[in-house]
C-alpha cells in the first residue's frame, strides 16, 4: 500500500514539475470552409503537421477531439464539428504556438478565399466550468454570441483570439468537451484528387474488426465517403482507435491520400439527448416523456405526427419514413406512455416539433369495453337511461344487473422498448443499434495509438 502511494506521489511530483515549465494548451477551431471547399478537421491536420514539426518539445495531451455540436443549428455546413487540439508545450513557447495557427489559418483562408465565419482560440485554463457548460448549451440548444462573449470573459486572460467569426461558438464549445464521457473515434484521410475506395480491399481490411466499427456500410454499400467539395477521401468509425489503424494502408483507396488523422469524438453516443421536463423549443435537443394524446396523424408520404403531453405539458413530435421509426409510431395508441428523443424544429401552425431520433414505448394494454349481451336473445343491449340499466333493442328484455366486457386486446408484440433509427438514417450525434452495450467511460489522455500520417 505505502509502495504504491509513493508511486503515486513521485508521479504527481513528476506532472508537478513538468507543469511547472510546460503550459496546457487548449485550442479551438470551427467554421473553417467556404462554400468551394475546406474542412475544420483538415485545416487541423495542416495545422498540427506545421506546428509539431516546428516546436519539437509539443506533445499532445489527447487525441485531436472532433466534436459535434447541435445537429439542428442552421449555420451548419455539414454536420455541426468543431475541433479541440489539446497539447503541452514549454510555457516560452505559448505565444509561438498562438502566432503558428495564425499564420496556418491565414494561409489555409487565402487559398480558400472565403473563412470569413472561421472561429480558432487558445486557453490556458482548460478546467474552466464554464466552457463545459458551453459545450452542453452548444450541443442541446442555440448559443447566442453575448452568451457567448460573456462566457468567455469570465475565462479570463489566459485565452488569445486567433479569429473571432461565428465559429467561435463552435471553436470554445469544442474545448469544453473536457469531460470524462462515452466517446468513439474516427480516422479521417484527405485526398488529392478523386475520391474512391477500393470496397473489396475495405471490407478486407475491416475482417475480424466488425465488433469495433460502426456505421461505415450498410447492406455491403461503404457509407464512408462524403459527397461535397471538402478535402476529405473518407471517414472511418470506430470504438478504438488501433481498430482504425487497419484503414490507414493506402493501397484500400483508389483515390490518392494526401494524409490521414485519428480523431477522439462523441460522435455515436446521443449526448445530446438529455433529459427536458418542458416541452422543447425550436433548436433545442433532448428527449420528452410523456402520454400519448393523439391518435397517430399520417401524413403525405408517409411521416408520422403525435401529441405526447405529461402534467400540463403538451408537445408534438414527428417521425419520418426515412428512419423506420414512422412504422412504429402509426401502431401508438393514446394512453401509451413514451420518450421521445430528438431534435426540435418550428412548424407552422404548429410550433416546435421535435424531429424524432428514437422512441422507447411502453404500451398500454389494448383494452375494449362494450355494453353486455342479452342473456335471453344474444343481441348487444343498449343503455335504458341514466342509472335505468339496460334494455335489449331485440327483445325488449331490461337489466340493471348487467355490467359492461372488458376484453384484452392484443398489441404489436415490438412496439415495446427501444426503436433507433434504421442505419442508413444515423446522423452524427445518433448512437446506432450496434452501439448499444457498448459505451465506455473516456477519459482525455495522450494518444496510446499513432494517430496521424505524420507521426513515427
Ligand atoms: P465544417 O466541418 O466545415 O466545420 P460544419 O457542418 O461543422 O462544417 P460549420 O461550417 O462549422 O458547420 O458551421 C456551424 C456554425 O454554427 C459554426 O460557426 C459554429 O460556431 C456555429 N454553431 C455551432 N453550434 C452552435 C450553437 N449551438 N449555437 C449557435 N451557433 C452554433
Amino acid at each position: 500500500m505505502r509502495a504504491l502511494s509513493s508511486v503515486r506521489s513521485s508521479k504527481e511530483a513528476l506532472h508537478s514539475s513538468l507543469m511547472s515549465v510546460f503550459a496546457e494548451l487548449h485550442i479551438g477551431i470551427d467554421d473553417v470552409d467556404s462554400p468551394r471547399g475546406g474542412c475544420t478537421t483538415h485545416f487541423t491536420y495542416v495545422f498540427l503537421r506545421r506546428l509539431l514539426s516546428e516546436i519539437l518539445e509539443a506533445r499532445l495531451i489527447d487525441y485531436p477531439n472532433l466534436v459535434r455540436l447541435n445537429p439542428a443549428i442552421p449555420f451548419k455546413t455539414r454536420g455541426n464539428g468543431g475541433v479541440a487540439v489539446r497539447l503541452a508545450v514549454p510555457k516560452g513557447l505559448v505565444s509561438r504556438v498562438v502566432d503558428i495557427l495564425h499564420e496556418s489559418l491565414d494561409y489555409y483562408i487565402g487559398e480558400l478565399g472565403g473563412g470569413g465565419d472561421a472561429g480558432a482560440l487558445v486557453v490556458e485554463a482548460p478546467a474552466h466550468e464554464g466552457l463545459r457548460r458551453l459545450y452542453w448549451k452548444a450541443l442541446t440548444d442555440y448559443v447566442h454570441r453575448d452568451y457567448l462573449m460573456t462566457l468567455l470573459e469570465k475565462v479570463g486572460d489566459l485565452t488569445h483570439y486567433v479569429r473571432g467569426g461565428r465559429g467561435l461558438v463552435g471553436a470554445a464549445a469544442a474545448i469544453g468537451w473536457y469531460i470524462p464521457s462515452d466517446c468513439t473515434y474516427e480516422l479521417i484521410l484527405y485526398r488529392n484528387g478523386e475520391r474512391c475506395v477500393d470496397k473489396d480491399a475495405f471490407m478486407m481490411a475491416a475482417r475480424g474488426l466488425t465488433n469495433a466499427l460502426f456505421s461505415n456500410w450498410v447492406d455491403g454499400k461503404l457509407l464512408v465517403m462524403p459527397h461535397g467539395p471538402d478535402p476529405v477521401l473518407a471517414g472511418i468509425r470506430g470504438e478504438d482507435p488501433s481498430a482504425l489503424l487497419a484503414f490507414t494502408d493506402p493501397k484500400i483507396y483508389c483515390g490518392s491520400v494526401s494524409g490521414w488523422m485519428i480523431y477522439r469524438t462523441n460522435q455515436g453516443t446521443n449526448q445530446h439527448h438529455i433529459m427536458r421536463a418542458d416541452a422543447l423549443r425550436p433548436y433545442q435537443t433532448g428527449c420528452f416523456d410523456g402520454v400519448v394524446v393523439s391518435r397517430p396523424e399520417i401524413r403525405k408520404g408517409g411521416d408520422v405526427v403525435i401529441r405526447v403531453a405529461w402534467e400540463g405539458v403538451t408537445t408534438y413530435a414527428a417521425f419520418f419514413r426515412e428512419t423506420g421509426l414512422s412504422g412504429v409510431a402509426r401502431s401508438l395508441l393514446i394512453g401509451d406512455a413514451v420518450r421521445v428523443c430528438g431534435t426540435a424544429k418550428y412548424w407552422e401552425r404548429i410550433g416546435a416539433v421535435i424531429h424524432a431520433e428514437t422512441l422507447i414505448v411502453w404500451p398500454r394494454p389494448a383494452v375494449t369495453v362494450r355494453n353486455p349481451r342479452c342473456p335471453r336473445c344474444g343481441a348487444r343491449m343498449k343503455s335504458a337511461g341514466k342509472r335505468k340499466g339496460w334494455k335489449c333493442p331485440k327483445c325488449g328484455y331490461r337489466s340493471s344487473e348487467l355490467r359492461r366486457e372488458i376484453t384484452l386486446g392484443k398489441r404489436e408484440p415490438l412496439l415495446a422498448g427501444l426503436h433507433v433509427p434504421r442505419d442508413e438514417a444515423i446522423k452524427h450525434l445518433i448512437k446506432p443499434r450496434q452501439r448499444y452495450g457498448k459505451e465506455k467511460v473516456c477519459v482525455p489522455s495522450p494518444p496510446m495509438t499513432r494517430w496521424s500520417d505524420f507521426t513515427p
